[in-house]
């Protein structure tokens, strides 16, 4: 029970990555809140853990006051916010040619959900003097994304601004809010599962040559699994990461070394 009592809010948690830490959460004894926008999965995975479904759109301001409200007022804190919702963006639509409004589609999500996370929740976290704040970036963070412009830059943006939210969690006052990244390489999801597809569309290869070519950048030869993502999320959601805060984690199956090179 490495999260026992601790009240975690999950966006995106009716997604991949989400729902498994949703899963881990609970399992490892903490009080769930889904939030999504993915009605039927977002209660199924409720129903299934005992936690709590939430509609939310992170790219709404008033959206995140009312969630944060209800979550305060039925469990009376936030110990625990992980930022998991995230979208991909029209990959025909990635390079170059990205239109103003795909690009502010894809921040509007990825950044703008992720920093409006961080400004409701982190005073109800101070309040209490502790808490853990995970955000999800991505191993694309750290290179070149030409293909995927509005994508790389709005994980990069993450990985940045997570480190500026750890210098605001109140250690000078003896507080201890931290937040820290994390950065999947490619994981078996529904996000990577149609990267592939359309990877295999515009190349004019087929699904699996696709799926081979992606293993081949990875030093482990295959895409990670949720479980892998949830488990280090677990890790800095729990008490036994207390003295980490602003640091950014990998979790890619050795990709960043064969990419990078
Ligand atoms: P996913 O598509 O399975 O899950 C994403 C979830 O976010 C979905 O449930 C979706 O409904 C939800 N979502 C989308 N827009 C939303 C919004 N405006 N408000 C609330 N919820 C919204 O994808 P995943 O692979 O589980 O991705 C989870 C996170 O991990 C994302 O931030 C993604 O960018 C990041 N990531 C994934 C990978 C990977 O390989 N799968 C790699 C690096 C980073």
């Amino acid at each position: 029970m490495r999260v026992n009592g601790k009240v975690a809010l999950i966006t995106g948690g009716a997604g991949g990555i989400g729902a498994e830490t949703a899963r881990v959460l609970a399992r490892e004894g903490a009080q769930v809140v889904i939030a999504d926008l993915a009605d039927d999965a977002g209660a199924e995975i409720a129903a299934e853990i005992r936690a709590t479904y939430l509609r939310h759109d992170v790219s709404s301001e008033p959206q995140w006051q009312e969630v944060v409200g209800k979550v305060a007022a039925r469990h009376g804190k936030i110990d625990v916010l992980v930022n998991a919702a995230g979208i991909e963006g029209d990959l025909k639509n990635a390079g170059l040619e990205t239109s103003l409004a795909e690009w502010r589609r894809v921040m509007a999500v990825n950044l703008d959900g992720t920093f409006l996370g961080c400004r409701t929740v982190l005073p109800k976290m101070l309040e209490k003097g502790a808490g853990s704040i995970v955000n999800i970036s991505s191993i694309v963070s750290f290179f070149a994304t030409p293909t995927a412009l509005s994508y790389g830059a709005s994980k990069a943006a993450v990985e940045q601004l997570t480190r500026s939210i750890a210098q605001l969690g109140g250690a000078d006052d003896g507080k201890r809010v931290r937040c820290n990244s994390v950065h999947p390489g490619v994981i078996k999801t529904r996000m990577t599962d149609n990267i592939l597809s359309e990877f295999a569309k515009l190349s004019g290869v087929s699904p699996e040559q696709a799926e081979a070519a992606v293993n081949a950048n990875i030093l482990f030869k295959c895409r990670g699994q949720p479980s892998d993502v949830a488990s280090l999320i677990l890790f800095l959601a729990s008490d036994e990461s207390a003295y980490i805060t602003g640091s950014a984690f990998q979790v890619d199956g050795g990709w960043h070394l064969v990419s990078a090179g």
